[in-house]
Formats: C-alpha cells, structure tokens, sequence
C-alpha cells in the first residue's frame, strides 16, 4: 500500500516460518518495504524482495524481525525454510543496519543484547511479551488438546485433568478443558493464582496436592518450566494417564522415568507454530505491527483486536 502508516519502514524478515508469511502480509499492506532472507522455501506474499544473505537483507533495514525460536548464541537463525541452511546473524551484519533500528525475536542472543544495552539498537525478545503469551496461549492450548485426544483412548469429555501452572498458557488450557467437559484440577503455587482459578470454575490446589490426586488423572499437562512431574507422580497415575509437558525444553516431566514406567508422556514445544501457523502469524502479524508503528510514531497501527474483533472498526 502505497503512502501506508508504515511506508517509511524497510523491514527485513530473517528466517522464521509459517507465521512471519502472515507478518509480511501485514507489512506489506501497511506499506512497508519487506526484504527476507532465508525463508526461499516459502511462499512469501507478493511484493516482498528476496536476499541472498542476512547482511544484504539487513542494508539499510529501519527493523529486523527475526523467528519466535530465536537467534542462537553463535548467531545462527532458525530458519526451516531457508534454502542453503545454517542462515547467520552477525555482528558485522548487524552493523549494516540503519543507526537505532529496532530488533523484533522470540529470543536474542548476548550480542542482541549488548547492542541493545550500547543503545545501537532497539530490542524486543517476543517470548517475553506479555500480550504475546496471552495470544499464543490460544494456539498452544488447542495443539495440547489435539495431542491429548490422538494419544488418549478417552475423550476430554468426562475426563479428570490436572493442569499445572495457572499462568498465561496453564489459564487458557483449564478454560478449554472445562468447555470441552473435563473435570479440570488447576495447580498453581501462588494463592492468587489458585482464586483465579477457582473463579473460573476450576478445582483450585496447591502443588503439595499433586501426589495425591495423580491416581485419578487421565491427562496431566505441565507448563511449569521447572522439574514438578517426577517419578513417584508418574508411577502413581492410571495406566491409560496421558502426559503433555508444554514447558519450554527441558519440561517439567521427568521423561527417563516416564519411559521406564511406560507412561505416554510427550513434551511439546512450540505448538502454535506447528497446529496453526496462519492464526499463530496473524497475531504474530498484530504484535510486530504494533512495537513497529510505536517505534516509528504511528499510532493506531497493529491494534489486532479491531482486525481479529469484527465488532471493532479500525
Ligand atoms: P507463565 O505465564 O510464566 O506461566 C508459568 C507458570 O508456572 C506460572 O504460573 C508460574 O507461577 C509457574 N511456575 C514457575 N515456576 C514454578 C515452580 N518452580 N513451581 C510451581 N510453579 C511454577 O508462562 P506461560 O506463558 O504460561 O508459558 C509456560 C511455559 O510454556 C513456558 O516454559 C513457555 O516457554 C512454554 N510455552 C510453550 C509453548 C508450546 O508450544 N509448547 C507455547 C507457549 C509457551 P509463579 O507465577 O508462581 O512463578
């Protein structure tokens, strides 16, 4: 879009997936110039322009959007669609871009943050955007469920479940589990955590409870990133329990005794990306634009409830 809220950007787009096709798409029609690198195995939207390298995409780029996975600390980028894998941040590429420009990641690397702490860049980590986890939480709580009910001989339907971690994800998972019928048993150590629980219509405990109602589960599912599923948990579910850890690697399940006790235990990672890219990148897309249109000083762009919402007219 021509003269658009965002015309004055050049944004380059390193790696990523699925999703950073629905953010281009949004650029694009915000009228942003998208440059990409690493991403040839995709169809990205018409209109962007393909680099062969990082630094040729970073030249001149006023934001960089790298993949929710993240830049590793060797500066490598996830980039499952690039064509000639690994794809390389660096810090001689980053200096190519334009003084202060803003760096948009799931996570970054020390580099990312020293730049940021030098004040040569602006830095956003994605992962820890509140209004992020809250968004995702949809797409992870429905990969959770579609892993529950393949695994499961049971339905979710009159069901015993135990959730653990009443935080972003643990709050939309409960809710889903509810709806869908299951007795849903929510886990959180904070009290606070426990009343909201509870004002939502679930069974609210304390983690010292877990060993207790373990016998009468049917499906456990972690997000705690901490280790609060150990042996003596496992060996006292049912037979048929079902175990999905959702916390980030390693879990919160201790999976070398869930093997030895021959309990279905998975740990899942990133399922928004997985289960429903095109939903998970729209709200990608919503988040970006929004930390973009503040960092250039456009208001009322990336508003993703007035496009998502359909009541709301921008
Ligand atoms: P969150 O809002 O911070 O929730 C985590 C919850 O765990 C909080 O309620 C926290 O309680 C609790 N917790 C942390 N350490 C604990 C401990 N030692 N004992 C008991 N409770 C503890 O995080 P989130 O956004 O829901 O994400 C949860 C996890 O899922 C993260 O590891 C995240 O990376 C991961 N994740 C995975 C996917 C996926 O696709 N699998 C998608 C999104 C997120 P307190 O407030 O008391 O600390």
């Amino acid at each position: 879009m021509a003269g658009g809220p965002l015309s004055h950007l050049t944004v380059a787009v390193l790696g990523g997936d699925r999703r950073e096709a629905e953010v281009i798409r949004e650029l694009l029609g915000l009228g942003a110039a998208v440059v990409t690198a690493g991403r040839e195995l995709a169809p990205d939207p018409e209109g962007a322009r393909r680099a062969a390298l990082a630094a040729e995409a970073l030249q001149s780029a006023a934001a960089v959007l790298g993949p929710m996975p993240g830049v590793g600390e060797d500066g490598r980028v996830w980039a499952p669609m690039a064509a000639r894998p690994p794809l390389y941040l660096t810090g001689p590429d980053l200096a190519r871009l334009e003084p202060g420009a803003l760096v948009l990641v799931g996570r970054a690397n020390a580099h990312l943050r020293g730049l940021e702490r030098e004040g040569a860049i602006g830095l956003v980590e994605l992962a820890d955007d509140d209004e992020m986890a809250i968004l995702n939480s949809v797409p992870t709580a429905e990969g959770a469920l579609q892993l529950a009910m393949e695994l499961s001989p049971l339905t979710i339907h009159g069901s015993t479940s135990a959730v653990l971690g009443m935080g972003r994800t643990g709050l939309t998972l409960a809710r889903l589990l509810a709806a869908l019928g299951s007795r849903t048993l929510a886990l959180a150590r904070k009290a606070a955590d426990r009343a909201r629980a509870f004002a939502l219509g679930h069974e609210p405990l304390p983690f010292s409870q877990l060993a207790a109602i373990a016998g009468r589960l049917d499906f456990l599912f972690n997000t705690v990133p901490a280790p609060v599923v150990g042996r003596g948990i496992l060996a006292s579910l049912p037979d048929a329990a079902v175990v999905i850890d959702l916390a980030s690697a390693p879990g919160g399940v201790d999976f070398a005794a869930a093997t030895d006790l021959g309990r279905t235990a998975v740990l899942a990672p990133g399922l928004p990306g997985k289960v429903a890219p095109v939903s998970a990148g729209r709200l990608l897309a919503g988040v970006v634009t929004r930390h973009l249109a503040e960092y250039s000083g456009e208001g009322g762009v990336g508003e993703w409830s007035s496009r998502e919402g359909a009541l709301v007219s921008p």
